[in-house]
Order: structure tokens, then C-alpha cells, then sequence
């Protein structure tokens, strides 16, 4: 076995998963990593979950794309079914050369036929902060628009949208390691267990030395076992229970007097609002007892120093935005903003995705929540990029396979996504991505996207490359490289670099660095953290005001970053989820992740553990609906939606409500997202993925 070889290096770096952001080592011999081990980082104390551990032989896989491919010009029509084995017949190797050429011909030539707007880019939460600077820069300044995006649109856009509305900011108040100082921790629409464990373990710490867990969700999950109080709620009734806990607590006179006269606006409008949001009127909403939203409404208010955490179960919704401006509006009624063990933490998904966004990675911002429509803030950016910016928003990621059915873009440059598995009705969106006229992907493997691409160019993964990252903390980290690039793979920088030059941009970045050094003129949120101080101390939070002093954890003490230097309460107002049931699909699904698989798969299905572990798709469904439907666990079933159908084997799970069915989406051979609902929550553009309506066929095909 691998880890019986000597270790010859010891290279120091962040676990690509999750946005815990776990500081690691990499063990490494004979240029292989044969081990992974934790290191004591400010989010991980030495703890890594089974993914940080065992997730990296990916980068060795035998699927690993080693030189770059180009379609055949006999290939079977994009959408066909592809088949990786028969690989030759869709692509064949090229040289860098000629597959950058390529690349460039066809993105240069959509942009002179159809103009700037043809053009489209997914960057990606996983590279690096200087991977997705340099992205969003080159869609910007060389695709000419703003249509450029990446995942943190399918997952805390909403959330995001609400911060940013509510206190002027987009990123987490205070760490999730102030847990351990708060009275109350409300634990809402999120499975940290699954997707956050290291975080999880630190929720259950603070459990055990007093802090008192409020889980809050539809689906019961394992979390339940350290709570002091568990609301498992009706699917989508999220605003119905908060509301009527804000209800109470101002009803009942229990919010900091002086926090809301000082601090905020729009108390007397959310007042009003809440009337009619009685915890008697809410709880056959949300099936929870009126008495026991009285009893968790005065807990929260009542303690000294409280915490809110929240994940997907309550940001991808189509009132996504409402659930968070609820949220935002509980810590913010009670004054839990500013002191340790208080603040306002969404649980950030990918290891990267709050890096990628503050670099600018989004279709409406320019680096550091700079609107793009912003003129003061273009004219910035202008002058240091050399180059005219468009002043119109760009499209979202969902908004965007939308425009390629209307022809509107017709060409896309894809590093690192993969939307033929992560958006919602993928029947449509692979239609889409067929009908593109030109399709750069660069990748690890030729994932589901890949495979609709006119051009694959053979990306690096995390452990073969240096760069920065910031998890859901706000600590900006160095990943450092352990091994090198196999076959012809190139630096991520480096293939953006060389689209750029194609596409007529002088950029002659000699390395990561110097690209850092240009991020830190363009973001006021990196002053004080240079690279040297990275390699030195390897985690700085920001913002950060002295260079050499510690980074600010707990934000927002004396004033917000708002105009006025006040919060804005919003209320919100009750809608039904887009999608309800019906005789016909009388089921609920929910999607989201496992514990041994991230994503869409295209990493940890390649790594043997992990996939030995979790190795084929699933259907989760409380035992009581197995028996309504006459079905057995570990049977195969078909799931049907008003989109489509996908097939997996059935497992038992009492976290599961009855009436629901749990997907992880993460399975190519049962893709979850052939059901879901694209219908978008209008502020954060985020698709409904945690409702809509399904139903299990009786008879699964042969
Ligand atoms: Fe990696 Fe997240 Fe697990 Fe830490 S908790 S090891 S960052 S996946």
C-alpha cells in the first residue's frame, strides 16, 4: 500500500473540499501523495472528516486528462450519448497549440459575429482566489460583458443577496468558531454532519460545554442528537416559523431596545408586517406547535451572546432571499451582531466559494462587491486593468443556459464547472449546452460537461498547484504544490493566461504571485495580508487592519457597511414553494450531498475510498412512505418530475419526512437534477433545488 512507502516531503496545504477550510499536509514519495494528515489551522485544529483524508487519489485516477483533446469532425452530434471508453471517436489529442488556437478562433470569431454578449464564462469555486480573479478579468475585459458566474449561484447567491441588502456585507459576521462563546446556536437548513463535519464537531463541542443547539430543519439529520431543541418543520415553511418567531419577540417586547434604536432601520415596517404572523397562524403552516416557536423565540432573545448558521435548506428555495432576510432580521431584532459569540454565519459550500466571489466572480459585481453598474467603481477598475468595462449586469448561471436556447450566447469558456450535473433540470440545460456553437472546457476529466466540448484543456488539480483560498471563516489560506503536473496538464493560470493572449490581451503574468500582488490593488479586503505573511502564518482573516496584527473575526461592533452605518430590516412576505404536489406528483424532493461525496462527483467518485464507501445513487425515503408505495429498500426505483426521470436504489432513512424523498445529486448514473424545478428566487437567482414535486414509479424499467 501507498502509505507504507517513506514519506520523503511534507507539503503544507488546505483540503479542496469544503468551506470549512481545513488546513492539511500532504505526505508525499516518489512525486505521489500516499497520505494525508491534519494540521492545527484556526478551522480545523488538526481534525479532517473522511473526505479531507482519504479524498485524494482523484489527481491519479486512470480518467485523469493528461494532454488536450479537441471534437473529431466525425464525432457524433454533441448530446449524443457519450461514452468515456470510446473516447477516440468524440475527441482526439492535440497540441497546446493547436487546442489554444482553436479555443480562441472559435470564442474571437462569436464575439466579432454576434458581439460581446455571445459570450459567456463559469469559473470556478474550486481554484484558487488568483484562478478566479484572472477569470473573471479575462470575461470582462476580453469577452467584453459580465456574463460570468460559478457555483456560488446554486448555493448562497440568495444569502448573499439578503447580507448584502440587510448589513452591507456578503460574507459571514463572525467565524463559526465563535459557537464555543454563544448561549444559543440556531442550526437552521443545513447538515453540517454531511457537508461542514469538522464544523460539526465544533457544534457538538460547544453542545457539550452549554451552548444550547436550535436545529431547525425538514429533514431530521444527525445533528438532532446534540440539540436542545429540534423543529423539524414543513418543506418550504421557513418563513412562516421565523416570522412568527420575530412575531413573538417583539409582541412580547423582547428585542435589545437600544441595538434597534441605534443600529437599524425599518423597525417599524417589519413591525407592521409581522401582525399577522401570530405563532397560532404560522404553526399549521409549518407544523411546528405554537407554544413550542414561543418557547424557541424567547430563548434566542433572551440570551446573552447567540449565533445563526445556516446552509442550503434555506438558500435554495424561490424565497431563498426572504428565508435569510428573516434571518438577518432575528440576530439583528435581539442584537446578536458585533460581540463574540454572536453573528451571522451562512455555512459557505465549496473550499473556495467565498474567495471566488469576493474576487469577482459574479455577473453584478466587480472584485470586493463592487457593482459592475456602479460607474465610480468601473472607472477603478478601468484604470487598473487598462480597458473598458460593460456597465450592464451579466446573466446568472441558470439565466445564461436560458440565453443559449434564445441564441443570444453562443459560445462558453467552462473551468472547473460542471452544470450537465449541477443545474436544475439538466434535460434542459444539456440541450443547451449541445446547441452552443462553440464550448472551451477545462477540466481534471472529461466530466459531463467536458463531453459537449469543442475544446478540453488539461487542467491542475489543488495539490499540484499554489495559490489562495478563503473559507467560510473569512481566513484567506495558502495551498501549497505537493506534486507535480502529470503529462501535459497545465497551470489553471496559465491556460486563462494563454485564452487571454489568444484573444488579444497583453497579460504576461510571470506567476500566482504577481497576480495576487494585483488583486491586492484591486481589493481593499486584502490589504495587510500579503503572500509572505501566507507563508509564514498560512491563515490571516480579513479584514485585517494592521500588517501585522490579527484579522477581525467577529465584524461589525460599531457600525455597518452601509451608507448610513445602519442595518436595514426586510420583511418578508409568505409564498408557497414555485412547484406544489399534486395527485400526480404527490412527493417532495429535496437534493443535496453526502458525507463521502462532493458535488457533482467528478473528484471524490475517483477516489477509491470515498467511492467504495458511497459507491452507486441513491433515493432516500422515510420507512412509512416505503410501505405507502409498496416498495422495499434497496430496490430500484424511478424517480418522474414534471421535467424528468432519473433511477437509483431506494434506501431507508427516518431523517427523511414521510411525504419526501432526499436525492444526493452527486451520482451521474441517477443524476437528481433531471427532476428539479429551475425556477429562480428573484433577488439571488437561485434555483429551487430543496422542493419540488415528484413521484416514484411502481415499476422500474429493465
Ligand atoms: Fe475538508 Fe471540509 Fe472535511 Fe475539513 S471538513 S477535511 S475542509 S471536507
Amino acid at each position: 500500500p501507498l502509505s507504507r512507502q517513506p514519506v520523503e516531503q511534507r507539503v503544507h496545504s488546505i483540503c479542496p473540499y469544503c468551506g470549512v477550510g481545513c488546513q492539511l499536509e500532504y505526505q508525499v514519495s516518489n512525486d505521489r501523495i500516499i497520505a494525508v494528515d491534519g494540521r492545527s489551522g484556526p478551522s480545523n485544529e488538526g481534525r479532517l472528516c473522511v473526505k479531507g483524508r482519504f479524498g485524494f487519489d482523484y489527481i491519479n485516477h486512470a480518467d485523469r486528462l493528461r494532454v488536450p483533446l479537441v471534437r473529431r469532425e466525425d464525432a457524433p452530434p454533441k448530446g449524443a450519448p457519450f461514452d468515456p471508453a470510446e473516447r477516440d471517436r468524440y475527441f482526439r489529442e492535440a497540441s497546446w497549440e493547436e487546442a489554444l488556437e482553436r479555443a480562441c478562433e472559435g470564442l474571437v470569431r462569436l464575439k466579432h459575429q454576434h458581439g460581446a454578449s455571445a459570450l459567456a464564462g463559469l469559473g470556478s469555486a474550486k481554484g484558487s482566489n488568483e484562478e478566479a480573479y484572472l477569470f473573471q478579468k479575462l470575461v470582462r475585459t476580453g469577452f467584453g460583458s459580465n456574463n460570468v458566474d460559478h457555483c456560488t449561484r446554486l448555493c448562497h447567491a440568495s444569502s448573499v443577496a439578503a447580507l448584502l441588502e440587510g448589513i452591507g456585507s456578503g460574507a459571514v459576521t463572525a467565524s463559526f468558531m465563535q459557537v464555543v462563546n454563544a448561549e444559543v446556536a440556531i442550526v437552521i437548513g443545513c447538515n453540517p454532519e454531511s457537508n461542514h463535519p469538522v464544523a460539526a464537531n465544533l457544534f457538538k463541542q460547544a453542545a457539550r460545554n452549554g451552548t444550547q443547539l436550535v436545529v431547525i430543519d425538514s429533514r431530521g439529520h444527525s445533528l438532532r442528537e446534540h440539540a436542545s431543541h429540534l423543529l423539524q418543520l414543513t418543506p418550504g415553511s421557513d418563513v412562516a416559523l421565523l416570522n412568527a418567531m420575530l412575531h413573538v419577540i417583539i409582541r412580547e417586547s423582547l428585542y435589545d431596545h437600544r441595538f434597534v434604536a441605534e443600529r437599524l432601520e425599518g423597525f417599524d415596517a417589519l413591525q407592521a408586517h409581522l401582525d399577522d404572523y401570530s405563532p397560532e397562524a404560522m404553526a399549521p403552516l409549518c407544523g411546528i406547535d405554537a407554544e413550542r416557536i414561543r418557547e424557541v423565540a424567547r430563548l434566542f432573545a433572551r440570551a446573552e451572546r447567540a449565533m445563526i448558521f445556516w446552509g442550503m435548506g434555506i438558500s435554495q428555495h424561490t424565497h431563498g432571499t426572504d428565508n435569510v432576510r428573516c434571518l438577518i432580521a432575528l440576530a439583528l431584532l435581539c442584537g446578536q451582531v458585533g460581540r463574540p459569540g454572536t453573528g451571522l454565519h451562512p455555512l459557505r459550500g465549496q473550499n473556495n466559494v467565498q474567495g471566488a466571489s469576493d474576487a469577482g466572480l459574479i455577473p453584478m459585481m466587480l472584485p470586493d462587491y463592487q457593482r459592475v453598474d456602479n460607474a465610480e467603481a468601473r472607472a477603478r477598475f478601468e484604470q487598473l486593468w487598462q480597458s473598458p468595462l460593460a456597465a450592464q449586469p451579466g446573466l446568472t448561471v441558470v439565466e445564461m443556459i436560458d440565453a443559449i436556447h434564445h441564441d443570444q450566447i453562443r459560445g462558453m469558456y467552462i473551468m472547473g464547472e460542471n452544470p450537465a450535473m449541477s443545474d436544475p433540470d439538466l434535460n434542459h440545460s444539456r440541450q443547451a449546452l449541445a446547441r452552443l456553437e462553440h464550448l472551451v472546457v477545462q477540466d481534471l476529466f472529461i466530466t459531463e460537461t467536458a463531453a459537449y466540448a469543442d475544446v478540453i484543456l488539461p487542467a491542475s488539480a489543488w495539490p499540484e498547484k499554489s495559490g489562495t483560498v478563503t473559507n467560510t471563516n473569512r481566513q484567506v489560506q495558502l495551498g501549497r504544490p505537493a506534486v507535480s503536473l502529470p503529462g501535459q496538464c497545465r497551470q489553471d493560470w496559465w491556460i486563462i493566461q494563454a485564452i487571454a493572449q489568444g484573444m488579444g490581451l497583453d497579460w504576461a503574468y510571470p506567476g500566482p504571485e504577481a497576480i495576487y500582488r494585483e488583486m491586492q490593488q484591486a481589493m481593499p479586503s486584502l490589504t495587510h495580508i500579503d503572500r509572505e505573511r501566507l507563508e509564514r502564518e498560512n491563515s490571516v482573516t480579513y479584514p485585517c487592519p494592521t500588517p501585522d496584527g490579527e484579522g477581525t473575526d467577529v465584524l461589525f461592533a460599531d457600525r455597518f457597511p452601509t451608507a448610513s452605518g445602519k442595518a436595514r430590516l426586510v420583511a418578508a412576505t409568505l409564498l408557497p414553494p414555485d412547484e406544489t404536489c399534486d395527485s400526480q406528483y404527490p412527493l417532495i424532493l429535496s437534493t443535496g450531498r453526502l458525507l463521502e461525496h462532493w458535488h457533482t462527483g467528478a473528484m471524490t467518485r475517483r477516489s477509491r475510498v470515498l467511492d467504495t464507501l458511497e459507491p452507486g445513487a441513491i433515493v432516500c425515503a422515510h420507512p412509512l412512505t416505503l410501505r405507502e408505495w409498496k416498495l422495499q429498500a434497496g430496490e430500484a426505483v424511478r424517480v418522474e418530475s414534471r421535467r424528468g426521470a432519473m433511477k437509483a436504489l431506494l434506501r431507508a432513512d427516518e431523517a427523511v419526512p414521510p411525504g419526501s424523498l432526499f436525492i444526493p445529486f452527486c451520482f451521474a448514473e441517477g443524476a437528481a437534477n433531471l427532476l428539479t424545478n429551475p425556477k429562480l428566487d428573484p433577488f439571488g437567482k437561485i434555483p429551487e433545488f430543496k422542493y419540488c414535486a415528484v413521484r416514484l414509479a411502481p415499476t422500474p424499467p429493465p
